[in-house]
């Protein structure tokens, strides 16, 4: 019997996986969804309403879980006890780092992907952001614009449920939003402090949902996000857009399907994929009239780069050479830290809402001067505190024993911390590619990361120090102190650009429609289109260029560009 081929083929099922899956079943066309992992069931793999007391490890889990794993690095806050009897993220498929590399590469394999624990922070990308290059004469212009994006802003807004109020900033363009997460009493305090500095502190623009939205229920704040919701009450693949593209019963969704590669006709057009069966560890080939990966930017450019043929010696679609290049990643890391004295001995309040961003410090650098700092573009800030379930400051406190244990109950309402989101500009050091060396257990040849900081994200993460010294002097706060260095770089998990999309074929390696030049019948479906990180996340913005590529892709089926199977 001939194979049957589908429409299309979507390569992840994470943010822009399944909401190509939902716009393409949507219209009518039968896709065929790869997964790597297995398929998440909130009833058993979100466990976050268990107490810490509950749990064997008290919540850190079970030291010798990776026993025998070929990655042996645990994930920080998503990947717990609390869902440690799933076999919910990436430890078989090891990657490598290049000599002075210490590249953090977190993956969630099961359906849903990252955003089923995501921050949520969805702020709206703007001229400032994409034509960047303009204003500081660095680097290079998105080939889209604001006016063009702000319909497909709206359009992932209104599905998402974005919580949010006008601000007017020139940093950050208003939305279509639901109404703000309440504020803590913190927020308060530092807002005052940051008035005085002259740094704006405003609710952050959080896809989750304040009110009930679409079908979804409210928010009951239990604060266990980053443990996945129970009940849907924040945008994930899980909850919205999987059950949306399964309703139309055009979906065919097979789960432990590491892809591999895609396969090429003589001509080198996609004619569909090779995945390895996780179970069986057998090779299995599905075809389709279109391609579409999205399978978390490095991990897209690993299987294109993987993706050799007669006409795709260096990877499909890299006839540029820009397969893998222009890595770039937010810097991250806490910049200050303390405690406001002036909460101490005030009643815990049940503000746990410590895992959402609630409020941020939006970009206040080079807005209206693009040299007005000593480092080029800008950078944002988050802070946290409140009464979370965990105190997590116990690390800033000295002592041990019961003076210890009272010094926690003590300062309980009153430790605050920040968190500064830096993007990194794109440098030819800073790459992905083959590791010539290493396969990894399933016989797929590794990918390899290149990537150092650049002075001016280090630059950004100085000032940012600064600016805590005053902010807390401002508020009355008493800072503790700083990380020493920044967090290792692939902690954002908003790592962009090895895909980037531009006009010019010989310089990029998709059109502005996420298309590759090379191989039309070829789209990516995730950050790696992005030429580099801005000042905010990517998650929305992966859904609305999602949104914009498939409605693109819809119309080619339409025109005749793509056949239908
Ligand atoms: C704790 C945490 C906090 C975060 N906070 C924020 C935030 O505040 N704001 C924000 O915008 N973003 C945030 N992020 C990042 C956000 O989760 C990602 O930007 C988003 O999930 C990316 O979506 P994606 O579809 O590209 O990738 P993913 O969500 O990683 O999905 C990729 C999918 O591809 C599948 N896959 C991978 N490789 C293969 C393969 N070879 N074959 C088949 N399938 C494959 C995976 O199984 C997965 O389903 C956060 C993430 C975490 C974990
Ligand atoms: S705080 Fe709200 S969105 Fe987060 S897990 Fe609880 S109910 Fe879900």
């Amino acid at each position: 019997m001939a194979p049957r081929a589908f429409d299309a083929i979507v390569v992840g099922t994470g943010a822009g996986g399944s909401t190509a899956m939902k716009i393409l079943c949507e219209a009518g066309l039968r896709v065929c969804a790869l997964n790597s992992g297995q398929r998440i069931d909130p009833t058993k793999d979100y466990r976050g309403h268990r107490q810490v007391y509950d749990l064997k490890f008290r919540g850190y889990g079970n030291p010798l879980r990776l026993q025998g794993k070929a990655h042996q690095e645990p994930y920080s806050v998503e990947e717990s006890e609390y869902s440690e009897a799933s076999d919910l993220f990436e430890h078989d498929v090891a990657y490598s780092n290049a000599p002075g590399t210490d590249w953090y590469w977190k993956r969630c394999k099961a359906t849903g992907g990252k955003a089923n624990f995501w921050g949520r922070s969805s702020a709206r990308f703007g001229d400032i952001d994409f034509k960047a290059a303009d204003l500081d004469g660095v680097g290079e212009n998105w080939p889209v614009d604001y006016a063009e994006m702000a319909p497909w802003f709206s359009k992932a807004e209104r599905y998402m449920g974005v919580a949010s109020t006008v601000q007017n900033r020139p940093s950050n363009p208003d939305g279509e939003y639901l109404p703000p997460i309440p504020w803590r009493c913190i927020d308060y305090i530092i807002q005052k402090g940051a008035e005085k500095i002259g740094v704006p502190y405003l609710p952050d623009r959080c896809a989750q949902l304040t009110v009930t939205h679409n079908g979804h229920p409210a928010c009951h704040y239990c604060g266990n996000c980053s443990r996945g919701c129970d009940v849907g009450s924040f945008f994930s693949p899980t909850w919205f857009t999987i059950p949306d593209a399964e309703a139309t019963k055009h979906l065919t969704l097979v789960t432990n399907a590491l892809v591999r590669s895609v396969l090429v006709d003589q001509d080198g057009m996609a004619t569909g994929v090779a995945y390895v069966d996780r179970a069986t560890r057998r090779e299995v080939e599905v075809y389709a009239r279109v391609v579409v990966l999205a399978a978390s930017c490095v991990e897209t450019a690993h299987i294109m780069l993987n993706s050799t043929s007669r006409h795709w010696p260096t990877g499909i679609a890299n006839s540029s050479g820009q397969l893998g290049r222009n890595l770039c990643e937010h810097l991250y890391g806490s910049p200050g830290y303390g405690y406001l004295p002036q909460l101490l001995g005030q009643p815990a309040t049940p503000d746990n809402i410590a895992d959402s961003t609630v409020a941020w410090m939006p970009r206040w650098q080079n807005v209206t001067n693009p040299r007005e700092e000593k480092f080029i573009r800008g950078y944002s800030v988050y802070m946290g505190g409140g009464c979370g379930e965990f105190p997590g400051y116990y690390s800033q406190l000295e002592g041990f024993g019961s003076t210890f244990k009272r010094d926690i109950t003590r300062y309980y309402p009153t430790p605050i911390g920040s968190l500064i989101q830096a993007p990194t500009l794109p440098s030819p050091t800073n790459y992905v590619d083959i590791d010539p060396e290493t396969k990894d257990i399933f016989g797929i040849p590794q990918l390899r990361f290149h990537f150092q900081w650049g002075q001016n994200e280090l630059l950004m993460w100085e000032h940012s120090k600064r600016v805590m010294v005053d902010l807390f002097k401002a508020m009355g706060g008493e800072l503790w102190g700083m990380d020493d260095e920044p967090n290792r770089p692939g902690t954002s998990l908003h790592e962009t650009g090895v895909c980037r999309f531009g006009h010019d074929p010989k310089r990029y390696v998709t059109n502005k429609w996420a298309q590759a030049h090379d191989v039309p019948n070829l789209y990516i479906c995730d950050a790696s289109i992005f030429p580099n990180c801005t000042d905010k996340t990517t998650t929305m913005p992966i859904v609305a260029f999602t949104m914009r590529t498939c409605d693109r892709m819809l119309e080619n089926f339409k025109q005749g560009v793509h056949k239908r199977a």
